[in-house]
């Protein structure tokens, strides 16, 4: 640029070059983008794509069970008398809802338990045993359940996924989590029925005791498959050594296909479902 007084001076411009690529190219770098700048959002979005994609590829031999762990329900009497109402004496259940989707079915699940330990544990037997006995011929079994929370995510349920589902004949799992805060939906509704109709009924004069009790009223009642949990189911017979997975935090799915081995990895992919797939490095 040559200034007033005869002087030369060095400017730089920005300019736009054209360049070509194919829309896939420019997805992948986008993509790539949104997950380096905003991993929640990207983990939201992602997991719930991944899900929706295994959903549409089932089949006859797969089954999705989306749970999520229910607050504590508290026993109910049609008549109180004062202390058992403002004691502590008020005996508490715990509920544990679901929702089994299978290729031609949808089905929503309840567990209740006089135990409130939480874990899912107690579960797990129980429906497991019910899906084999409704549909021999699924063999691989696909969990989406919230993550972060203490439940779900931690050693105990890693090597309970591992190893519980071969003994009833299964021959692949597949845990997925949803990103922190964004776990509710279908289960939770299946928890608001159940409450609903345990008011009801105890403000019909009907008393609410106990688990084993409310399960067979409900069964009775509602459109939710009720299960039983007794204590014993929740105790987690292990002399391993249980060791925890550095950045569990991170963690969004778990694969298992060979009793007590897992991989897992940030995000879920099931492009080879039910096998499992490279992508998004998995770690073993
Ligand atoms: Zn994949």
């Amino acid at each position: 640029m040559k200034l007033s007084n005869g002087e030369t001076k060095l400017t730089s411009m920005t300019v736009k070059i054209k360049d070509t690529f194919s829309l896939n190219i420019l997805c992948a770098e986008f993509d790539k983008e949104l997950r380096n700048c905003c991993q929640h959002v990207y983990n939201i979005e992602h997991q719930y794509k991944a899900i929706r994609v295994l959903k549409e590829k089932m089949t006859k031999h797969d089954v999705l069970i989306h749970i999520d762990f229910s607050e504590n329900l508290m026993c109910k009497y049609a008549s109180e008398v004062q202390s058992v109402h403002f004691g502590a004496s008020q005996r508490q259940l715990s509920l544990h809802t679901g929702v089994v989707y299978t290729v031609s079915q949808t089905l929503p699940i309840c567990s209740v338990s006089d135990n409130l330990a939480h874990s899912p544990t107690g579960i797990l037997r129980p429906v497991l045993r019910d899906i084999k006995e409704r549909y021999p011929d699924i063999v691989n079994l696909f969990f989406l359940s919230d993550g972060p929370t203490t439940q779900y995510k931690i050693k105990d349920n890693f090597f309970m996924m591992s190893s519980i589902p071969f003994e009833f004949g299964f021959a692949s799992v597949n845990w997925s989590y949803t990103e922190a805060g964004h776990g509710k939906g279908a289960p939770d509704g299946v928890g608001a029925v159940v409450k609903r109709e345990a008011d009801r009924l105890a403000s019909h004069g009907t008393d609410i005791t106990g688990a084993q009790q409310l399960c067979t009223l409900l069964n009775d009642n509602l459109n939710v498959q009720m299960f039983y949990i007794p204590d014993k189911e929740f105790s987690l017979s292990t002399s391993h050594n249980l060791q925890t997975i550095k950045g569990t935090m991170k963690i969004h799915q778990v694969f298992s296909n060979s009793k007590y081995v897992i991989s897992y990895r940030d995000v879920s992919c099931f492009c080879k479902a039910p096998m499992s797939c490279n992508c998004f490095t998995p770690m073993v």
